[in-house]
Parts: C-alpha cells; sequence; structure tokens
C-alpha cells in the first residue's frame, strides 16, 4: 500500500462526541469516493510503537485536504488522536477499499447508514453534487438521537439543493434528545426503504455501520427479495 507523510490541518466537532479532522492531501494521492485510508500514529511513550486505524474519507476527491470523522473513544488509539496539535505530523497509507459506486448511472442507489457509516457516503454524495450528476442517490440514515447524527444540516441541504439526492434520517432513541425532531423516529425498516424506492429499475443498495446494524439490514433486505448481488456493505469494526 502506498505511504504518505502529511500533516494535521483542523480538527472540528461534527456532532456530540464525534470529530472530523482534516488532513493536508499529499502530493500524488488520488482516491476515489468510497475508499479508505489507514491513519498511522505514533503512540506516546512508546519508542517508535505505532497504531493504525481505517477510515473511510468523508471529503470528495475535488476538495483540497483529506478528511476523516470519527466517534471519540476512551482507546488509546483515540486518546492519541484527539491529542494531535495542529501542524503534527502523521502517515497515511492507502487508498484502499471496493466500496465503490455502481458505474450505470441508470440504477439508483439507496445508501443505508448506521451512525458514523456515513462518512464513505459523504464523500460520495459530495461528488456527485460537485458534479451535478443526475442519477438517483438515496440515503437513509439512522442515529440515536440528532445530537449524534454527524454532518446532517449539510445532508438535508445536499437534498435540497440536488434534485437526484434524497436524504432520510431517522432517530432511533429520540426520547433521550434535547433538540426538536419532527422526521421519522426507529429503525430503518422495509417501510423505509419502499419509501426511496420508486422506479422499475432495481438500485444497488449500500450499507455501512457497525457489524451488527450491517447484518440486520443484510437479513431485512433479503426478506424482501434482494439478493445479494445487489448488496455492497462495509462494517466499521470497534464499536
Ligand atoms: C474500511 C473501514 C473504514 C472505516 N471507517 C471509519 C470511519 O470513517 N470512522 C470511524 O469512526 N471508524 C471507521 N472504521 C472503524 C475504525 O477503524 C475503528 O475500528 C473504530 O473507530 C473503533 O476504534 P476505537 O479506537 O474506538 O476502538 P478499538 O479499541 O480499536 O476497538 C474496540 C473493539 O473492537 C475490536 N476491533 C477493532 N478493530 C477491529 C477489526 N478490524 N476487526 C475486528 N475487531 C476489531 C477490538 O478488538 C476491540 O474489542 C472503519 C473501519 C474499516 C475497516
Amino acid at each position: 500500500m502506498n505511504a504518505f507523510d502529511t500533516r494535521l490541518i483542523s480538527r472540528e466537532v461534527v456532532a456530540e462526541g464525534t470529530l472530523a479532522f482534516h488532513f493536508k492531501k499529499p502530493d500524488g494521492f488520488s482516491f476515489k469516493p468510497g475508499q479508505a485510508i489507514d491513519l498511522v500514529l505514533r503512540l506516546p511513550e512508546s519508542e517508535g510503537e505505532v497504531a493504525r486505524h481505517a477510515f473511510s474519507l468523508v471529503s470528495a476527491p475535488h476538495e483540497d485536504d483529506l478528511v476523516v470523522a470519527t466517534r471519540m473513544r476512551d482507546s488509546l488509539y483515540k486518546k492519541t488522536l484527539a491529542s494531535l496539535a495542529q501542524g503534527d505530523a502523521v502517515r497515511i497509507e492507502g487508498p484502499f477499499g471496493s466500496l465503490l459506486l455502481h458505474s450505470d448511472r441508470a440504477r439508483p442507489a439507496v445508501f443505508i447508514a448506521g451512525g458514523i457509516g456515513i462518512t464513505p457516503f459523504m464523500s460520495m454524495l459530495r461528488q456527485a453534487a460537485f458534479e451535478n450528476q443526475s442519477r438517483d442517490l438515496s440515503l437513509l440514515y439512522s442515529n440515536r438521537r440528532p445530537e449524534d447524527a454527524a454532518f446532517l444540516d449539510e445532508l438535508q441541504e445536499l437534498a435540497t439543493r440536488n434534485r437526484g439526492i434524497k436524504v432520510i434520517a431517522t432517530m432511533t432513541d429520540i426520547t433521550r434528545s434535547k433538540r426538536r425532531w419532527d422526521g421519522p423516529t426507529g429503525a430503518i425498516n422495509e417501510g423505509l426503504v419502499a419509501s426511496v424506492v420508486t422506479r422499475d429499475v432495481n438500485p444497488v443498495y449500500y450499507l455501512v455501520g457497525p457489524p451488527g446494524l450491517v447484518e440486520a439490514l443484510r437479513d431485512m433486505l433479503s426478506r424482501v427479495g434482494i439478493g445479494d448481488d445487489d448488496i455492497r456493505s462495509e462494517e466499521f469494526y470497534g464499536y
């Protein structure tokens, strides 16, 4: 895998307990929306020991920075990530991954994201909007509360500005939210899926999130007759 040295430019809060990290895009680095990188960090108080985690790129290829987003946790890796200062050096390896948007633009895509599983879809949706692509891209996005839903405002804006992009967010634990929410609640189910599938052409389904969620979604799609050939998925371990 290709390795590149880069630096942290900035960070921002994109949901409660969730940060996006912007890195300088190294010369010669190119990727496709949906791909991931390994972010390799030098662990503190160790003699050169490093740790790596995979992160899907949130940024689209046309953007200047490379951006990843993650739920901050108590793991040594995440603590090291949180302690990075602006300008600190890191290594990235990649890109890798085959969760790429299918090339037949006549076939709609249905993206289903659980929580931070939104990241690869951000890159795909940003790129589609940037290129003014006329293809049907629907997103079903599940979170516990609106507070937890990274990039929700941007997604709603993308849907408003682009005819082909549909976004439906649902909250599974809305009673614990302090924010007003007028949208759907409860888990992603057959009804929500049916609400975005409007044409006769079979969509390709993309599932991303923690392994348990991806498995449950795959079972749900299989119950309504969607075969494995029409499903692509990526599991984010560690949640
Ligand atoms: C292709 C890909 C893209 C990803 N993109 C993102 C992203 O955009 N944002 C994001 O937040 N996370 C992403 N992840 C998950 C990410 O790499 C971390 O695993 C996650 O953030 C948890 O890290 P942690 O330090 O909080 O937990 P950790 O302490 O690393 O892990 C917690 C638990 O999960 C187990 N675990 C960790 N990794 C694996 C593994 N690969 N296989 C099996 N068990 C494992 C550990 O053994 C431990 O029990 C991605 C993973 C993959 C494979």
